[in-house]
């Protein structure tokens, strides 16, 4: 099939597939939908997909929207917005994250969504793709506020998301414990019976009320382990490997003190309050620590650094856990890394990815990397319906051979059509969408 190429997409490197004529996209090459579209339809293009699936994928098959108030502490009533957005459920029910962050928008969520579909296509978890989330700043809030936007959320959405339909977890400005609010609320506006099933609504719960063990470090152990099967096809050893990482959350410190842990040096580390350096190496379970307590890396006992020297910081290995589309052009052209792990998703832009391409840095791409969040939450679900409880040691090793499958798929597919690491992974998802629906046909 033969494909344009809009002038301003040229410069930000995005072929435009016909399929986004046909479904009349608005052609903004910074549009963060737009580029993710872009990528899946440029593996679908490789991998031959039939145009009655690409369409289908293209689009999201649900965006619900709500607006709801929520009574501050100080008495007056401020009014929300909030998102989920049901991708895709061809697999199986919806599943992703909730965001609460102050920039949540339609088209992120929506982007978020679809990679959710890949995500669990390329790691084979039985489910679909969806995301959701508040524009909110959480930081903005006291912990009441904070629970009462939460449970409210829930009750706007919970006819349309269910433990069999559409399942939440925790993403950034979420943690577990927004997952037990969100749970509690579910389960207590659904009486019957069965109302206990109400427990597998949203994974991420704590360990107290139906979580899995190893949830909480599942994303970064995820990247670590993706890392370690594909390290061999660069020749990096994890033992002194000079790593950096963008974003010290949930993602970032879990990778940066699982790496800590197997020998590896954490150099520098930025985040939104700044950037630091070391380098003999940060203590990397100290920084989360500071981190947790002062909300940032700002103040940790290290050299204060600018962002830019940070990207220009020479490492093995850079891990991107921040937010989307921070890696640019400019940054890859900064950055001094021999490989990229996408701890975040979506965080490098087409524009940054060509340079990455032109420069020779290997990108292991979100949708492989940070598959680890959602295929414990997956475990997690598994145990809460069975009523039976695994320890750490299953946790890890299930999701390793879930990992380490899913970069196999990859490598594989980049043998077969030579193509980068991201296309590849892209056609390890698509080409398992696809042979669902050859089986199952498009009703009616
Ligand atoms: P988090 O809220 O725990 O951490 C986010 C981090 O990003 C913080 O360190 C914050 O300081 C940093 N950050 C925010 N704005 C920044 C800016 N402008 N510049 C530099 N740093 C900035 O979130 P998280 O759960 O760790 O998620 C991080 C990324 O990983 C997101 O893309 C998320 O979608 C993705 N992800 C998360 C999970 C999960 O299980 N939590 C799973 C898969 C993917």
């Amino acid at each position: 099939m033969s494909t344009t190429v809009v002038p301003n997409a040229q410069k930000s490197s995005i072929t435009m597939d016909p399929v986004f004529d046909e479904l009349g996209f608005p052609k903004d090459p910074n549009n963060l939908y737009l580029q993710t579209v872009a990528t899946m339809l440029h593996a679908a293009e490789v991998l031959d997909l039939r145009h009655r699936v690409k369409i289908i994928l293209a689009q999201p098959k649900n965006e619900i929207m709500v607006h709801f108030p929520v009574r501050m502490d100080d008495g007056h009533h401020k009014l929300f917005k909030g998102y989920r957005v049901q991708h895709n459920n061809a697999l199986g029910p919806y599943k992703g994250g909730l965001r609460f962050h102050e920039t949540v928008h339609l088209d992120d969520v929506k982007s978020l969504a679809l990679l959710m579909t890949m995500k669990c296509s390329l790691v084979r978890v039985p489910f679909g793709g969806g995301k959701g989330g508040v524009k909110v700043n959480p930081r903005e809030h006291s912990a009441a506020e904070m629970e009462r936007i939460t449970r409210r959320f829930c009750s706007a959405i919970m006819n349309m998301i269910g433990p069999e339909h559409d399942i939440p977890a925790p993403d950034v400005g979420t943690n577990a414990q927004h997952m037990a609010w969100f749970a509690d609320t579910y389960i207590m506006s659904n009486e019957s019976k069965e109302a206990n099933a109400g427990i597998r609504v949203v994974t991420g719960k704590p360990v107290e009320f139906g979580g899995s063990l190893g949830r909480e470090k599942a994303t970064g152990q995820g990247v670590v382990d993706t890392l370690v099967e594909l390290l061999p096809e660069v020749g990096i050893k994890v033992n002194g490997m000079r790593v950096s990482i963008l974003g010290y959350g949930n993602v970032g410190s879990w990778a940066g003190r699982i790496l800590y842990d197997m020998g590896a040096k954490i150099v520098a580390v930025a985040d939104h309050t700044g950037a630091i350096h070391n380098e003999n190496g940060l203590d990397a379970h100290a920084l989360a620590e500071h981190c947790a307590a002062k909300g940032g890396v700002k103040g940790f006992a290290a050299d204060a650094i600018s962002n830019d020297e940070f990207y220009r910081t020479k490492v093995d290995v850079l891990i991107p856990a921040a937010l989307e589309q921070m890696i640019t052009d400019r940054e890859a052209k900064m950055i001094d890394a021999k490989v990229v792990v996408e701890g975040a998703n979506a965080p490098t832009t087409p524009a940054g990815d060509r340079i990455f391409n032109e420069r020779g840095i290997e990108v292991i791409p979100a949708i492989l990397a940070n598959a680890g969040g959602v295929t414990v939450s997956y475990f997690e679900w598994v145990q809460n319906k069975t009523s039976t409880y695994w320890d750490i040691e299953q946790v890890d090793r299930e999701l390793n051979r879930h990992m380490v499958m899913a970069a196999r798929r990859t490598v594989l597919a980049r043998q077969r059509y030579k193509v980068d690491l991201r296309t590849a992974a892209y056609i390890g998802a698509l080409d398992h969408i696809g042979k669902a629906y050859a089986v199952r046909g498009i009703f009616p």
